[in-house]
């Protein structure tokens, strides 16, 4: 390729500049009508096509036929003036960086003065208008007030807010915006096709992000892949290559470790990040992205079709799937915790920390006592009870990535399996039943409990979720049912054992069970008539449930002070919460 795309491409007419017509229809209308304003402002971020919309301005200003928002392309003007042509004298290009100074625009001043020398207008073309000096522009002010009919200015900067105000003033103000992903990858395919290079509509999407917003940007990252591109054309895994993007495999491991709570694949994961020389803040972006596509999954029935989700198909296929093994407001914490991951790594002087803390979080949503973290702790006691009681936590994988391991055994990209992952405390038994990753494993589907499959056993599982859902509702009622336990279920009656007779009375008494009931049909959504039981030995039944308590009452009891505890009196509380008798009063 001989020369850069984007100066090939560069737009020649108003109708082809990209993504900015709230500019260029106005602009269109003051050619047609012969409006023209004398003074413009663009200003936008670099590589919008502000500098090519003042070009063409120029063009369509001086062409013969013209003004014109159509230049004809043949006269002399718009030869000189062509995207690649020589330049007119009567078109004068300024850098205010350079040329800003009040000698600067004194000259220019002067010229001005003259006539055009073969056109019909002599146009100012300003750039880095926020680098004009308040004494240069002052030279100017007059000039640009009132300038003699053959002179017109346009002012370009990519800092509107640092322009003098008197230039701002003077000029009719437009600013040009960043294109959004799916205009630009438009773009790219369209300069693809001119090219003839056959491109993947995926890659293009991720070339598109690449430019973050910039078509000046988006081509040249895509004349850099298609330099680097075999006679195949632009495919995925090649722009990831060269872009220098996460590895896919990378992700899927992550979020496949992060679903079954496999910490010591996690922390192996950013080990290989580090050594494999990856830009720690590019694997957090990846990984941010990617949590951003499942959320979008989980919400969106339609995604895919949309186009909200920019990945080849079998990468789609993988994140379905992985959607599938994570609560709404799991992913809502992980994708929080990872941004400000992400943050934090801005000018980090130890990278590799702040990925480790960020896994360690992600990881720990008990950490998080805010509601959002509460959330996702119940959504993985929900996931996990929904999967089989605790007992096994199976790798999930989509046939095709478990088709793809088995395919390209490539030494550092190869995933690693999650038997030669060392078990993490506690997971020991769930990973010596995990099946050999090798035969392909459909992941079990994962819903939030039915209610009519909801029986004494899930009860008893989420015992400690419901009663965290019932201290929402009363301190005191959470007190009173710290130490209880699920004891059957007959005929929609949930006999729920109490280990004595005052905390029974209380419980009825103050409308407690309905409190749990209610609790019960938030958790598990299932409705149950509650009836308290005597159970003496209820306290060693609630240790011998195996479910892992997520915060116990018992250490967390509530003090004097506390705002729902205003009505109890001390007696009171004792009563309730301790069973306390009361045998009698001492007068003072
Ligand atoms: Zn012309």
């Amino acid at each position: 390729m001989s020369m850069a795309l984007y100066r090939t491409y560069r737009p020649a007419t108003l109708d082809e500049v990209v993504g900015q017509e709230h500019v260029t229809g106005p602009l269109r209308r003051a050619l047609t009508n012969d409006r023209v304003h004398h003074a413009y402002l663009f200003s936008g971020p670099r590589g919008c096509g502000k500098t090519s919309t003042a070009r063409i301005m120029a063009r369509s200003l001086n062409c013969e036929q013209g003004p014109t928002p159509d230049p004809c392309g043949v006269c002399q003007s718009c030869t000189d003036l062509a995207a690649n042509g020589p330049g007119s004298l009567d078109v004068i290009e300024l850098d205010a960086a350079s040329h800003g100074g009040v000698d600067d625009t004194r000259d220019l001043r002067e010229r001005a003065m003259f006539a055009p020398a073969s056109s019909r207008y002599k146009i100012y073309i300003i750039d880095e208008a926020h680098m004009v000096s308040s004494a240069g522009f002052n030279a100017l002010l007059k000039l640009v007030e009132e300038p003699p009919e053959h002179v017109r200015f346009i002012f370009a900067t990519t800092e509107a807010e640092k322009v003098l105000p008197t230039i701002r003033s003077r000029t009719h103000n437009y600013t040009f915006r960043l294109l959004p992903v799916k205009l630009l990858q438009q773009h790219l395919a369209t300069v693809c096709e001119a090219e003839g290079i056959p491109a993947e509509h995926a890659a293009l999407a991720l070339i598109a992000r690449a430019g973050a917003g910039s078509v000046r940007d988006s081509l040249s990252v895509l004349g850099q892949v298609i330099s680097g591109s075999g006679p195949e054309g632009i495919t995925y895994a090649e722009a990831v290559l060269q872009l220098g993007m996460t590895d896919a495999t990378l992700l899927d491991e992550t979020v496949d470790a992060l679903a079954v709570h496999d910490g010591a694949a996690l922390f192996i994961v950013i080990d290989r990040v580090m050594e494999a020389g990856h830009e720690p803040r590019r694997f957090v972006t990846d990984l941010l992205e990617r949590l951003r596509d499942l959320i979008v999954l989980q919400n969106v029935p339609g995604a895919v079709e949309t186009g909200l989700i920019d990945a080849p198909d079998d990468q789609v296929a993988r994140e379905i799937e992985q959607a599938r093994l994570f609560g709404a407001a799991e992913l809502a914490r992980a994708a929080e915790v990872v941004s400000e991951a992400l943050s934090a790594l801005k000018g980090a002087t130890a990278p590799r920390l702040h990925l480790e803390l960020m896994v360690a979080r992600l990881l720990l949503p008990a950490a998080d006592a805010n509601e959002r973290g509460f959330l996702a702790r119940l959504d993985q006691l929900e996931r996990r009870m929904a999967t089989g009681e605790f007992q096994q936590l199976v790798a999930v994988q989509s046939p095709a990535q478990a088709a793809e391991q088995s395919g390209e055994p490539g030494p550092s990209s190869r995933p690693r399996k999650l038997s030669e992952v060392a078990p993490s405390t506690g997971k020991a038994p769930a990973v010596s039943e995990t099946p050999a990753v090798d035969e392909p494993v459909a992941s079990a589907p994962v819903t939030a409990a039915a209610a009519s499959g909801v029986g004494l056993t899930e009860l008893k599982s989420m015992w400690p979720a419901v009663l965290d859902a019932v201290k929402s509702y009363s301190r005191v009622a959470w007190v009173l049912f710290s130490v209880s336990a699920p004891l059957s279920l007959v005929n929609g009656v949930l006999a729920v054992g109490l280990d004595n007779a005052n905390k029974i009375n209380n419980a009825r008494a103050s409308g407690h069970d309905e409190r749990l009931r209610q609790a019960i049909l938030d958790v598990l959504q299932l409705d149950v008539k509650i009836d308290v039981v005597l159970a003496p030995d209820v306290a060693s039944t609630v240790t011998s449930t195996g479910a892992e308590r997520t915060s116990p009452p018992v250490a967390d009891t509530p003090s004097m002070d506390d705002e729902n505890m205003d009505d109890s009196s001390g007696v009171d509380l004792a009563l309730r919460a301790l069973g306390a008798t009361q045998i009698g009063e001492i007068e003072h």
